[in-house]
């Protein structure tokens, strides 16, 4: 069914503001209304499409299935349909492949190289890498990352909940790529906004 001109200028207008430089790697984030919530936040701020690994059965059995059932689908606001995630083997093979596509990665994770997230440049092709709940982004993932970032913490409790972290550092990206004019026209090249168009109004 052909959609209104209404849903059609909705359409456009969001793809418009989609943001093709800008993606997270959920590292084995295990828990499905955690991943429903980040790419919720990723269709707000304007990801075009997130990565994810998978967790691994051996870590939280089950949850493999999580990743892909109705859990996920059902709490993220529909916001799955609009923002696909791509699939890794490992932490380490994504963020390989996202460098070499010229993304930087910033893992958040603590370490002596760590910098408060308000210091990188998210204007800069950037992937935003997060761990799981409880284990944290992997050792290998966290060193091969062009950078560490942290929330910086005063409270009792040493961690935040994974997806407040990655709205907390996505709106920052948000706020520095609206200053820097990259919402104001379309960052998507002209073919591909359009394949985009068809295929959502479409379904
Ligand atoms: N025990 C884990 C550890 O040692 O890393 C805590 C993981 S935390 C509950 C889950 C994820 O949320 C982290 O891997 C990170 O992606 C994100 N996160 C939580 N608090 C953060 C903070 N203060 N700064 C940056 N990222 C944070």
């Amino acid at each position: 069914m052909a959609p209104t001109p209404e849903r059609f200028a909705k359409i456009m207008r969001v793809l418009s503001h989609r943001q093709p430089t800008l993606t997270v790697l959920m590292d084995e984030v295990n828990k499905p209304h955690n991943l429903s919530a980040i790419i919720r936040t990723c269709d707000a701020v304007g990801v075009l499409e997130a990565h994810a690994v998978p967790p691994s059965l051996g870590k939280s059995a089950g949850s493999l299935a999580s990743f892909e059932g109705h859990t996920y689908e059902a709490t993220s606001g529909s916001a799955h349909k609009w923002v696909p995630v791509q699939r890794h083997a490992s932490g380490l093979e994504a963020v390989r492949a996202l460098q070499e596509q010229g993304f930087q990665v910033l893992a958040t994770h603590l370490s002596q190289r760590s910098v408060d997230y308000r210091e990188a440049d998210y204007t800069r092709p950037t992937c935003v890498l997060l761990g799981a709940e409880k284990f944290g982004v992997g050792d290998e993932a966290a060193e091969a990352a062009d950078g560490n970032i942290i929330i910086p913490m005063f409270g009792m409790v040493q961690s935040l909940n994974v997806s407040v972290a990655a709205a907390t550092i996505l709106f920052e990206a948000q706020r520095q790529r609206l200053a820097a004019g990259m919402y104001a026209a379309p960052q998507l090249a002209p073919e591909a906004l359009a394949r985009l168009a068809f295929e959502w109004a479409y379904p």
